[in-house]
């Protein structure tokens, strides 16, 4: 009972503090939105009530979908920039740590509810928060990360279909094994090996993680804990220090040992025996997954819906 009773003044202490950071938003922002603990500064240079209230909602379900991964919104305040271009689609995005942290993403005019929904670039760079900088060479890390992530994150929050998630991983990440004459990831700048490559990487880790510790815990809490004691992208730190983390958190080695195998030497898994081992069919829009598959509980626990 004393517990409880401190625990209350402790919260009752701390939630000045969690204000402070709500008024913190730069400039007049459009809306601020809460996000559990954190506050997401939104600016829209479009005047329509009906167009902000559509990019209001994506922005929100985005946050949620980072935040139910991570477990928190990866950053304690955020601004995001919503700028207006022609057409109907989400162009480009960019995060920034620019004496505060700036997502900016381009929004076509006639973007739908429907097109939205079907986003992938915001949470792409909300993911992006999550990381400590970690140097232009380990930008694979980064980037893969954030392509992997995006498409799990989704699948688990119920946003994203479980088999366009694989199907995109099966079509895509033979772009990031070595080309040849390439070295290893953080020798080649390449766009495919620095997104695919990297995804790769995040999976191959995945996988390995759920294989040591009986599918108890994956990528996702080694990710988690990298976050927590890092304070994610407004700091920089040392790959091997951010890697260590994630592995003490897994209680293995998975992500140091994976990332001395291919900083410099090229390595090209076998995929086609990766995807049946994990039960992944050739095209997994239209065939069935195979479940009883040697990894098929791996694969099924990795989008598993969050228990929220
Ligand atoms: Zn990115």
């Amino acid at each position: 009972m004393n517990v409880s009773i401190r625990s209350f003044v402790v919260l009752l202490a701390m939630a000045p503090c969690i204000h402070a950071k709500a008024a913190a938003c730069p400039d007049r922002p459009v809306e601020t939105l809460q996000i559990r603990s954190s506050t997401l500064c939104l600016f829209i240079d479009d005047p329509t009530p009906s167009r902000r209230q559509l990019l209001r909602t994506w922005a929100e379900r985005s946050a949620n979908i980072v935040a139910d991964y991570y477990g928190r919104f990866p950053a304690p305040l955020a601004v995001l920039r919503l700028d207006s271009m022609d057409g109907s689609g989400v162009g480009g995005g960019r995060t920034m740590n620019e004496s505060g942290l700036v997502i900016h993403v381009s929004v076509g005019r006639d973007a739908t509810s429907q097109v939205l929904s079907n986003d992938w670039v915001l949470v792409h760079e909300m993911v992006h928060l999550a990381l400590p900088e970690v140097g232009r060479r380990h930008n694979w890390l980064a980037e893969g990360l954030a392509v992997y992530v995006e498409g799990i994150a989704r699948a688990q929050y119920g946003n994203r279909e479980i088999a366009d998630v694989w199907a995109e991983d099966r079509r895509s990440m033979p772009m990031g094994l070595p080309r040849e004459g390439e070295g290893g990831m953080d020798q080649t700048p390449t766009w495919g090996r620095t997104y695919w490559g990297g995804a790769l990487y995040c999976l191959q880790a995945e996988i390995a993680i759920r294989e040591q510790t009986g599918n108890r815990v994956g990528l996702q809490t080694a990710l988690q804990a990298i976050l927590v004691e890092t304070g994610g992208y407004g700091f920089e730190r040392d790959i091997d220090e951010v890697l260590r983390i994630g592995d003490a958190a897994t209680g293995t080695r998975v992500l140091e040992d994976l990332y001395q195998q291919i900083k410099t030497a090229p390595q090209a898994p076998d995929l086609g025996s990766l995807w049946s081992r994990l039960g992944v069919p050739k095209d997994p829009k239209t065939q069935p997954f195979d479940d009883h598959a040697p990894l098929a509980a791996i694969r099924i626990a990795i989008t598993a819906p969050r228990k929220s």
